[in-house]
């Protein structure tokens, strides 16, 4: 039985037991991948499916994937190894980084130390009413010093997804405009919310980088992956023994990896019916808040322009903190902001750059959900904010 209703997958999606199965078995191999005996080899080969389940999963090379702790560190490396490349190449010339306001921080702390250093400049895209970036922004926005654009798929506190494809054009558009010797420009993208909801072609939303995290997709914590595009100019932040073709070094986390490519396997085959099936519990969930109590506020947007199993909900009588409390305390794990936020209490910076200061600091609760969520915890949730 259940002792809580966990209503919290975007912090940590529970943890598939297939995943698990799958992830004792390799833990269990003996060997380091690298050496070349064949225990090593065994483990070597376990890790290369694992790269061809999760290049799988996003339409690209296996080559092209490289494994790292997390998505922090998908990003970090992508934002910091791309930049720092680029700008051994450039010396002294002015380099622009573009990005939304509403980036996660493991994207928005990279590009705010980046904005220290001489000669860098952060520009941030504007967002509407929904939390969403406009690809026409984007084009406005390009200057010829302009060297990556980093815009996530799925926002994950609010759950608005973002016209990637179309920024992906845009981008390709403006590199294949820039003269020969000029600045190379690449899209970065983090996709952590998005692959358990929807298709990922790295070829159709023509990105450069792209971030992904095995804990929200049924994996194991600590481990996540970065597609790096075949050419892309990369400086790698963690040097050493030459691991992941020299783009990550140290020993490969290989239980976690094999987790992470058994996690998007079983992504890709029941993606299409979970995303159908956490639509209708969403559209649940949106149409009785408002009877269960009076003036609560869905934030961010709705439809197809939302993810389905992610909900922010603003209440006047209640702060986010506050209630996100008194709801554990009644036997629901739901979320103030993203985890990774909560301990420094602060407001999300994708309420404040969407909403301002004022509604962000009074914060809203955002309940996400995926496999394991029924319609009938929907229903309790309801009934006991009802009853708050
Ligand atoms: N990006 C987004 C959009 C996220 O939601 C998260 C997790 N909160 C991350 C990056 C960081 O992922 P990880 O926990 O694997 O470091």
């Amino acid at each position: 039985m259940r002792d809580i209703i966990y209503l919290d997958h975007a912090a940590s999606a529970p943890l598939h037991p297939q995943v698990l199965a799958a992830m004792t078995e390799g833990a269990l191999l003996t060997g380091n991948p690298s050496s070349v005996h064949s225990a090593g080899q065994a483990l070597r080969q376990a890790i290369d499916r694992a790269r061809d389940a999760v290049a799988a999963m996003i339409g690209s090379d296996p080559a092209e994937v490289i494994f790292t702790s997390g998505a922090t560190e998908s990003n970090n490396s992508a934002i910091q190894g791309i930049f720092s490349a680029i700008a051994e190449r450039f010396p002294g010339r002015t380099l622009r980084v573009m990005a939304s306001p509403i980036e996660h921080p493991s994207v928005a702390e990279p590009l705010r130390s980046l904005a220290g250093s001489p000669g860098v400049e952060i520009a941030y895209l504007p967002v509407d009413g929904e939390g969403r970036v406009g690809a026409d922004d984007v084009r406005r926005s390009l200057t010829e010093d302009t060297v990556l654009v980093c815009v996530m798929w799925v926002n994950n506190i609010l759950g608005s997804v973002q016209p990637v494809e179309e920024i992906g054009r845009v981008v390709a558009e403006a590199r294949a405009a820039r003269p020969k010797g000029a600045p190379p420009l690449y899209f970065v993208c983090d996709a952590v919310q998005a692959a358990s909801w929807r298709p990922i072609s790295v070829a159709a939303a023509r990105v450069d980088a792209l971030s992904l995290s095995a804990h929200k997709i049924g994996g194991p914590k600590g481990v996540g992956a970065l597609f790096l595009r075949r050419g892309v100019q990369f400086k790698p932040l963690i040097v050493g023994g030459g691991q992941e073709e020299g783009r990550r070094s140290g020993t490969e986390n290989a239980a976690g990896i094999i987790g992470l490519g058994r996690a998007a396997e079983l992504a890709v085959a029941d993606r299409e019916t979970e995303a159908a099936r956490c639509r209708q519990i969403r559209c649940a969930l949106v149409s009785g808040i408002g009877g269960a109590v009076k003036g609560a506020r869905i934030l961010g947007a709705d439809g197809e322009r939302a993810a389905p199993g992610i909900v922010y909900v603003q209440f006047p009588k209640w702060r986010g903190d506050l209630l996100a409390m008194k709801l554990d305390a009644a036997g629901f794990a739901v979320s103030s902001g993203s985890a990774c936020d909560a301990g420094s209490r602060q407001a999300p910076e994708a309420l404040n750059a969407v909403y301002g200061e004022k509604m962000a600091r009074h914060g809203g609760i955002r309940v996400s959900f995926g496999r394991q969520t029924t319609p009938a915890d929907i229903d309790q949730l309801l009934g006991a904010l009802g009853r708050l």
